[in-house]
């Protein structure tokens, strides 16, 4: 692992719907810095505002994650977070003319792919890196992340785990290296119980969700295109707990460090992983 500070090559834009508002928004990424971390700047807001993609900037973390500065807000940063991650980006400016981050195929290829456009480039500066020195975790009922020491890099391990219900239990492991999580975590896309969706209507969520961004779970054990209802093949085996792995990915870079640790996570969602995240931050 080469531990310097990376930022991109030149500026590149995207746009798209999200998943959750479904309101169209462009992303604007620049270049940034040696040491000035990962930002969005809400273009569609007076003076527009900077919000830090650190985990002192959560501000909720139901269903997606949401950062926050003010009145200002993003929402939905997960996936681009672990695209950063993945590929080793330090340092960048994201321009956004609206609240939610465009949800691609519900997976971080949009993201890995415009960011490899754009070339990544070396700033020369060293690395923050958080050394898992002793075992430390988080819980929450069944749900679990310990981090324990790993002198070769980051493994990851994450459990899948409905309760004794139609999904069987899935556990995926993996050493996260940039081809590693290129070719096998990048495009898992996200899914959603079939349970689910009366919450969301309820909640005016979920008006971005099309046949080619998400997957849907029912209770039978069928995956179907959530609005089609035509079934949905997966792009490999086990794109379900690979995605839960991608989520963990994206949170755990709102700590903007590197780990060295082998974390093994069960049940797990966005408001565990960002437990872990704050308690690496506060043990930096
Ligand atoms: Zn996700």
């Amino acid at each position: 692992m080469v531990n310097t500070q990376k930022t991109i090559g030149q500026e590149i834009g995207c746009a798209g719907i999200g998943m959750f508002r479904g309101e169209n928004t462009t992303l604007h990424f620049k270049p940034a810095l040696l040491n000035s971390g990962i930002s969005f700047v809400r273009v569609d807001l007076p003076n527009r505002p900077r919000i830090s993609a650190h985990v002192g900037s959560l501000s909720s973390n139901y269903r997606r994650i949401f950062l926050k500065r003010g009145d200002a807000e993003v929402e939905c940063v997960e996936h681009l977070m672990a695209a950063l991650a993945g590929l080793g980006i330090d340092n960048i400016e994201i321009e956004i003319n609206g609240s939610e981050v465009p949800a691609g195929d519900g997976s971080a290829q949009l993201f890995v792919e415009i960011l490899k456009k754009a070339e990544v480039v070396d700033l020369g500066g060293v690395k923050k890196v958080f050394v898992v020195k002793e075992p430390m975790g988080v819980n929450n009922g069944n749900a679990s992340i310990l981090a324990i020491p790993y002198e070769k890099g980051l493994a990851l391990s994450y459990t899948l785990d409905f309760n004794n219900s139609f999904l069987q239990q899935q556990t995926y492991d993996i050493e996260v290296t940039e081809e590693s999580f290129c070719r096998e975590i990048a495009s898992a896309r996200t899914f959603g119980l079939s349970t689910y969706i009366e919450e969301f209507r309820r909640l005016g969520l979920g008006k971005g969700v099309t046949d080619e961004n998400s997957i849907m779970v029912h209770e039978d054990g069928t995956m179907t295109k959530p609005v089609s209802q035509r079934p949905a093949e997966l792009r490999f085996p086990g794109e379900l707990v690979r995605h839960k792995i991608l989520d963990l990915i994206g949170d755990l870079y709102l700590a903007n460090v590197v780990i060295q640790g082998r974390i093994i996570a069960k049940r797990s969602g966005h408001s565990l992983n960002v437990r872990l995240a704050e308690m690496i931050v506060n043990n930096l």
